[in-house]
């Protein structure tokens, strides 16, 4: 007996393995090498000509295979040894393995434009190359074991004993398709004994749909074919299975039967479906993913377009996660994401689809949505399932959503720019005031363009130094005269004018400019002090910096102010560092480390805004604050008729506590007098003096002037 064994039998299903490669990695290309050959592929023709023609040794797949583990490259344009180098943008490769864990070849998805490969894509690629080494083993077994038989290192005994053992179904029929030979594995599978095979049809194993006669003459010069179906059990239930046929020669070379291996493909296909489930669906909450909530958007596009009926996308961000995440861990994150899922869920109907985007970002997709009612509705229902606390295991945690709600009314082409809009609606409405939801309109398309390009302008005005520092005079209520200065910034816009902080510093601690932007105000504000301090009388004047929370998350800061009070000569204890709630809402080691950092400088904390926020003085015994600064809103024209008793209870508190109190935002004599008698050591505000440019500040402290 003799086995005919051409190249590549397992073609279709390794093809089949490659496209799905490329699809689970949204990659235009895939391709398995498996030796000499040139490798299987799929994808578009264009651009990949030189790949297609290359055997594993001359390829980067060469290198995973000689050194047996995934390989990476979001760039492969520089990082790729040129002689491997077959014009990838970006490459990942991993090893596929055969049955005795030898790395036999590899699989590899491309890409021509660089990009980043995510863990999951590694994970998923790994799964795939696992299914091909699979595909791979039955045919490479009985080939082996053939041509070992062929060149008579092993016996047709020992072969037949080594087919009776394997885990692969192995069947032999002769030219009537009767079956002569079937090894346990085979009737075991279908839930025979071996016995009640033999002198069976071998149909006995087809569903009566697809039995067909295997007729010699058709057949002739196909010496080998593979095929992917559903054979029957003894007790009439299907599963998938691979079969592969090879025909059997006779002494004189004439067709004599068919020796049939059968796999069963149920584990195969099981991983399969979960290798896609796992490319559509998100594994934390089981909800779609952003794919396949695209996907459905893109279908949602088109129907719109038809005419054929409306939809809306709501999309949700968590407030408060990043503090639960930080703040209890990941673990508990991921706790409040899943029980989160779970809430929204009751919101949607099963209709509608509710997908995981990204970290706390939800979406809901609203089929059949023609106005905002619908959409309105479910955004209140989400807001309403979140009010309650969660009980994590780590804690009782409470969040809320902010909700974003895009409208096919506004006439989309494209799932992106849904998205897109929705997203802009969402950060629009926590910017207002979380736990709210915002329907997008075009104004904000306009202000988020506006946005893109006040970013751009900001980093030229830095680069261009536009940006000034104005000083607002802070006055020493004993004395009635110029205590010292705070720092404001402001950008002298080419087009604009003179821009307020208001109007940039948001965007600049979005973007990370604050970093430039802050060291820019800090050593401006620092010199124009040394120059003050320089004159006779104001050595002991004072300088406020406002810093932002973003800056404190920065290792190098305390370090920077250091060298800035070396480089400008000033006592260190002149210089007061003001910080908002927000700082300290985010208090993590590192930044009361900076803190205390800061401190050893000698210079002073004050904390700005109070009574705005979170405002709770339990914190002034976990940071070292020097002061702390009233909010304008307490003494300004527009305070409320219980002000003056909050502003007396601060003080009271403040001076309980040893701490100094500046008020700001004076506008009144006669909160000056109120502000003395209550004891408040400091103040500022128009009534004394607006923020100045450097040459009025100067011509003010040249006057000397006392209130
Ligand atoms: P802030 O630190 O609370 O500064 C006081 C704000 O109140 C200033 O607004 C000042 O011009 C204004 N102001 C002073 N006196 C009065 C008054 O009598 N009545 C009223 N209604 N307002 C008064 P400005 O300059 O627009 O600054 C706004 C905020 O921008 C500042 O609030 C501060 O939080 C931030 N900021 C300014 N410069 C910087 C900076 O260099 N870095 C950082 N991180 N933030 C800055
Ligand atoms: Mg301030
Ligand atoms: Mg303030």
């Amino acid at each position: 007996m003799s086995l005919a064994s051409p190249p590549h039998t397992q073609a279709p299903e390794l093809a089949r393995l490659v496209r799905l490669a490329a699809r689970l990695a949204g990659a235009p290309a895939a391709f398995l090498s498996l030796g000499d050959d040139p490798p299987v592929y799929a994808g578009a023709d264009e651009g990949w000509s030189a790949r297609r023609e290359a055997p594993l040794a001359r390829s980067l797949c060469g290198r995973v295979v000689a050194e047996g583990r995934t390989l990476r490259m979001a760039d492969a344009r520089a990082h790729a040894e040129p002689a491997l180098w077959l014009g990838e943008g970006a490459y990942l490769g991993v090893p596929v393995r055969g049955a005795d864990g030898s790395v036999a070849g590899c699989l590899c998805v491309v890409d021509a434009q660089p990009r980043a490969w995510s863990d999951d894509e590694a994970e998923m690629l790994a799964g795939v190359a696992e299914l091909a080494g699979r595909a791979l083993q039955p045919a490479a077994a009985l080939e082996r074991a053939a041509a070992a038989v062929a060149d008579g290192r092993i016996s047709l005994r020992v072969l037949e004993k080594a087919v009776e053992t394997m885990q692969v179904g192995v069947t032999i029929t002769d030219m009537e398709g009767r079956i002569v030979y079937t090894n346990p594995a085979e009737a075991r599978m279908h839930g025979y004994s071996v016995e009640e095979l033999i002198g069976q049809h071998g149909r006995i194993f087809a569903p009566r749909e697809s039995h067909r006669r295997i007729e010699p003459g058709p057949m002739d010069g196909v010496a080998s074919w593979s095929r992917e179906t559903v054979n029957l059990r003894k007790d009439g239930t299907p599963f998938p299975v691979l079969l592969r046929s090879d025909m059997v020669m006779d002494a004189q070379g004439r067709p004599a039967g068919l020796v049939t291996c059968c796999e069963d493909l149920t584990a195969r296909k099981a991983l399969e479906r979960k290798l896609l489930h796992n490319a559509f669906y998100d594994q934390l909450t089981g909800l779609p993913n952003r794919g396949l909530l695209t996907h459905r958007l893109d279908l949602a596009v088109e129907r719109a377009q038809r005419g054929e009926g409306g939809f809306a996308v709501l999309m949700a961000g968590l407030d408060r996660f990043k503090r639960v995440n930080d703040g209890l861990g990941r673990a508990a994150g991921d706790e409040l994401l899943r029980a989160v899922a779970e809430r929204l869920r009751d919101c949607i109907r099963p209709d509608s689809m509710l997908a995981r985007m990204a970290g706390d970002e939800f979406a809901i997709l609203l089929d059949e949505a023609h106005g905002p009612g619908e959409a309105i509705r479910v955004a209140r229902c989400m807001q309403e399932v979140l009010r309650a606390p969660f009980n994590l295991p780590a804690g009782e945690v409470f969040t809320g959503a902010s909700v974003g709600i895009a409208l096919s009314m506004t006439g989309y082409t494209k799932a992106e720019d849904v998205l897109r809009d929705a997203a802009i609606a969402m950060y629009r409405s926590k910017d207002r005031d979380q736990g709210h939801y915002q329907v997008f309109d075009l104004e904000m398309h306009a202000q988020a363009m506006e946005r893109l390009r006040m970013e751009g302008d900001l980093r030229r005005a830095l680069e261009r130094r536009e940006l000034r520092v104005h000083y607002q005079p802070v006055v020493a209520l004993e004395t009635g005269r110029v205590s010292g200065f705070e720092a404001l910034a402001r950008w002298e816009h080419p087009e604009r004018g003179l821009v307020f902080p208001d109007a940039f510093i948001p965007l600049a601690e979005e973007t990370g400019l604050i970093l430039a932007l802050g060291m820019e105000v800090l050593e401006d504000a620092c010199a124009a002090l040394r120059r003050w301090q320089a004159r006779p009388g104001c050595e002991g004047l004072t300088m406020a910096v406002n810093l932002s929370a973003r800056q404190f998350s920065d290792p190098g800061l305390a370090e920077r102010v250091e060298r800035t009070l070396r480089a400008t000569g000033i006592a260190p204890g002149t210089l007061k560092i003001e910080i908002t709630e927000s700082v300290i809402l985010q208090l993590t080691a590192e930044v009361s480390e900076t803190m205390s950092r800061l401190k050893a400088l000698g210079v002073e904390l004050y904390l700005d805004d109070f009574g705005t926020g979170y405002s709770s003085l339990s914190y002034l015994h976990r940071i070292p604050l020097d002061a702390l600064k009233i909010d304008r809103s307490f003494v300004g024209p527009n305070a409320g008729a219980e002000s003056p008793h909050l502003v007396r209870t601060i003080v009271a508190m403040a001076q309980a506590l040893g701490v100094t109190v500046v008020t700001e935002g004076v506008e009144r004599a006669e909160t000056v007098a109120e502000l003395r008698r209550l004891g408040c050591q400091f103040a500022q505000g128009y009534f004394f003096a607006h923020p100045l440019d450097e040459p009025a500040a100067t011509a003010l402290l040249d006057k000397h002037p006392v209130w």
